[in-house]
């Protein structure tokens, strides 16, 4: 089975505290993305800040061959009619294929964050995915909050992934926005999701329980195929799930395709690639790419590993 790749790392990745890249890094990295066979490339937030949006201008004469240019932003503002709402307006002016728009799937945030009623939170999500559906765009509707809104108040969660299913979104992306929900709890809300909805289920994960990637596999195997990440783990606080970790665990011990197995050599290149321009040391000890993943020390490890790697590889 296949499962679709979306890297985040110029969008998300980039709200990490140490993390910032130029225009000119973000068009490379995207040229990197696609290099590499990332299915979504998921470039910044157009209604946030300047650069996003000269991002999105300049990457009109990028030539990509596979990967497709996500432009990120919210559902429309509770004050706003979708067609005079700024930030959608500025979505669809970048004039990517796809959007990705998150909305609020917990109630809590509904009424704090918000100060909305469910029923015109319903409403935003709805008129907003319709909206850009009108308009041709592929629609990543990305549930904010959604494992904690989920625990909270299940039914609320999940009307609002109806909302958004009906309005035509193609894909539901379940985000594990604060990053603190445990692997068996993802499992168990993923495998309601699926099988209350049909269609393309993704998952979104924070590594603030150091779960980002167990979480982003359990999603997988619950029926998720469509999974967000960052190459480096990249992204706000601990940060997003490290993309490159979930693509190897894929492909090499669960038997996914994602990228395809003979590109699965570009991820060590892409990775340095990427953690350079963000002038950042890839981490030694980062899992599959980093120096010492495959690297020995201890006498009695480097015989046996002479012998046969499997004796202290796993892979
Ligand atoms: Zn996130």
């Amino acid at each position: 089975m296949r499962i679709s790749t979306f890297d985040t790392s110029l969008r998300d990745g980039s709200q990490g505290e140490n993390v910032n890249f130029s225009v000119d890094d973000k068009l490379a990295i995207t040229q990197k993305l696609d290099e590499l066979g990332i299915d979504y490339v998921e470039g910044g937030w157009p209604g946030s800040n300047p650069k996003d949006k000269e991002f999105f201008e300049r990457a009109q004469n990028l030539q990509l061959k596979h990967a497709l240019l996500t432009a990120f932003g919210s559902t429309r503002f509770a004050r706003n009619p979708v067609h005079e709402d700024r930030n959608v307006d500025l979505l669809l002016r970048a004039n990517t294929p796809v959007i990705a728009i998150f909305g609020k799937s917990w109630d809590l945030h509904t009424r704090v964050a918000l100060g909305v009623t469910e029923d015109e939170n319903l409403a935003m999500i709805r008129e907003t995915v319709a909206y850009l559906k009108q308009h041709g765009k592929e629609v990543v509707y990305d549930a904010e909050h959604f494992f904690d809104g989920y625990r909270a108040n299940r039914d609320f969660a999940l009307r609002t992934l109806e909302a958004a299913k009906e309005a035509g979104a193609d894909v539901l992306c379940l985000c594990d926005t604060n990053g603190g929900a445990l692997t068996s709890q993802i499992a168990a809300a993923v495998a309601d999701v699926r099988a209350r909805f049909g269609g393309t289920i993704g998952i979104h994960a924070h590594n603030d329980s150091e779960l980002a990637v167990a979480n982003s596999l359990a999603a997988i195997e619950a029926g998720a195929t469509h999974v967000q990440g960052c190459l480096n783990g990249y992204g706000e606080r601990c940060g997003n799930a490290n993309l490159a970790a979930v693509i190897a665990n894929l492909e090499l011990k669960l038997g996914y395709e994602t990228i395809g197995r003979e590109r699965l050599a570009g991820l060590t290149p892409a990775c340095r690639f990427i953690a350079e321009l963000a002038n950042l040391p890839l981490r030694r000890d980062l899992p599959f790419v980093g120096q010492s993943a495959f690297a020995h020390k201890g006498g009695i490890h480097v015989s046996a590993v002479i012998k046969d790697s499997a004796t202290y590889e796993h892979l």
